[in-house]
């Protein structure tokens, strides 16, 4: 097993509220990790903490052997360039809850978007992959359509097509089925699954329990901006030792 991140003591405040209270983790390469926790416990900022949309106060991440944000030049640690950590930030893929697709671009576009602006591949090689990510979401019939003529869990699916076809390292899912029409979320869910079982890693905050359970390797519980319990989900969601832990599991289980 190769880890491929590793978050030593993530600290991260707004003003004087402490989020991030010291968070360490690893993830290895090929893993399922899904987070979960009340809300407010800072589960979206060590999402964005991992790509960088958010800068530490202390602590460093790696990805893939790369300290995120950061180059060591001797002993000491500088902020990258911008041009240098855009460049990081695109080995991430992302989805968030609300799906962020461009209105204006069909399903197609959305999704070869970064791959022939950013990584300037050629158009027709973009698309024919661009089709089989489409393909491969569900959606092989929808590539002409526009985000306004989906539904939410196929805006969804092209969204996680869109990542993907930036060729991530990792990616990482800030509650992707949260917004949607319950009738919806086990399509995305499904995608989801089929994507862990391509050996995909994943860092996923969820409130998907049945899909933590079964797809996981690892949960990872947070509250207060502390990872109180991280294990197995038979083990973590059966046997939760910390007390925080417990009464969240009793009210979602
Ligand atoms: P979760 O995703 O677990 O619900 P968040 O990471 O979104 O938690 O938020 C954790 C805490 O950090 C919350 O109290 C939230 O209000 C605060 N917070 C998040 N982002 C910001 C921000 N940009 N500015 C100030 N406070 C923030
Ligand atoms: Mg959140």
């Amino acid at each position: 097993m190769t880890t491929i991140v590793k978050a030593i003591n993530v600290r991260k405040s707004f003003g004087a509220h402490q989020v991030l209270r010291g968070v360490d983790f690893e993830v290895e390469n090929g893993e399922v990790l899904c987070i979960l926790g009340p809300s407010g416990g800072g589960k979206s900022t060590l999402l964005r903490c991992i790509n960088h949309l958010e800068d530490l106060n202390d602590g460093v991440i790696w990805v893939d052997g790369e300290i995120i944000g950061y180059e060591l030049k001797g002993s000491t640690l500088h902020e990258l360039p911008p041009r240098l950590l855009r460049m990081q930030q695109r080995e991430i893929g992302m989805v968030f809850q609300h799906f962020n697709l461009f209105p204006h671009m069909t399903a197609l576009e959305n999704v070869i978007e970064g791959p022939v602006t950013v990584r300037k591949e050629p158009k027709a090689q973009a698309e024919a992959r661009g089709r089989e990510l489409l393909t491969s979401v569900g959606l092989a019939d929808h590539c002409g359509a526009y985000p306004v003529q989906l539904s939410g869990g196929q805006k969804q699916r092209v969204a996680i097509a869109r990542s993907l076809a930036m060729k991530p390292k990792i990616m990482l899912f800030d509650e992707p089925t949260s917004a949607l029409d319950p009738e919806l979320v086990g399509e995305v869910l499904d995608v989801m699954r089929a994507l862990a079982a391509t050996g995909t890693t994943m860092i996923v905050v969820t409130h998907e329990i049945a899909f933590a359970r079964d797809v996981a390797d690892r949960v990872a519980i947070m509250v207060d901006g502390e990872i109180r319990e991280m294990g197995p989900p038979a083990e973590v969601l059966a046997n939760p030792k910390d007390a925080r832990v417990r009464s969240f599991l009793s009210r979602v289980l």
